[in-house]
């Protein structure tokens, strides 16, 4: 059977990153989390002091940041300049700043060659916004993932919960917030591509979801 691209684009808490592992791993594809590339920004411009509307403080930082994601024990990790910050980007703060730095065309375009180069080998699952759109538009399977705002806040809410003093009235406002901004951005904005395979995951469980997804790819790689 032939490798595909897969791409998996949609706002946040619709259970991407869920789908698109389970997806990688059914298939014995690569899973490429583009989500974490933005947040290793967010991070890095957060630690140096660099404001996320400061564009020329972005282009220096992008020019020397060595960002790469490795697939290790504990599941995919990010690593800047070697170091593990996989934990010190999923925090509400690193949420929003990676949102804020993500409108950039700056550091839009610094992450549009690093995704295009984890592509040179097909078999990969690319989670993301503008993964169908602007970065893999000839991608061979295209899906958009939503849900309700509520649904989404709530899964967020859970997850952050456990380890972070949050309210799920705060987990819905910054999310809330972050699809505004994701939408509205000029450059690359949260949209489906027009050959995108819509899934609504508000009433379906996420094993339906996968489900649906394995039987378009399914189709697309016999064909
Ligand atoms: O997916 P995740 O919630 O980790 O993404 C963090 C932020 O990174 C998003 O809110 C969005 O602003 C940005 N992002 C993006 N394009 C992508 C992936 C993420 O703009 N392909």
């Amino acid at each position: 059977m032939k490798s595909i691209v897969v791409t998996i684009d949609g706002p946040a808490g619709a259970g991407k990153t869920t789908v698109s592992k389970r997806l990688a791993k059914a298939l014995g594809y690569r899973y490429v989390d583009t989500g974490a590339l933005y947040r290793g920004v967010a991070f890095e411009a957060n630690a140096a002091g660099i404001h996320a509307d400061d564009d020329e403080g972005l282009k220096t930082l992008c020019e020397k940041l060595d960002l790469k994601l490795v697939l290790s024990e504990q599941g995919l990790r990010l690593l800047s300049g070697g170091h593990d910050i996989s934990e010190d980007i999923r925090t509400p703060a690193m949420s929003m700043m990676a949102s804020a730095v993500s409108a950039r065309p700056v550091v839009r375009a610094y992450l549009l060659g690093l995704q295009r180069k984890l592509a040179m080998e097909k078999g990969v699952v690319f989670e993301g916004r503008d993964m169908g759109t602007v970065v893999f538009p000839e991608a061979e399977m295209k899906f958009y993932l939503d849900a309700s705002p509520e649904v989404r806040a709530y899964r967020r809410y859970l997850e952050l919960k456990d380890s972070k003093a949050v309210t799920l009235e705060q987990v819905e406002t910054d999310l809330r917030k972050r699809d505004e901004n994701d939408s509205s951005r000029a450059l690359a904005p949260l949209k489906p591509a027009d050959d995108a395979v819509k899934i609504d995951a508000t009433p379906i469980q996420v094993d339906d979801v996968i489900q649906t997804m394995m039987n378009h790819i399914k189709s697309k790689i016999s064909e």
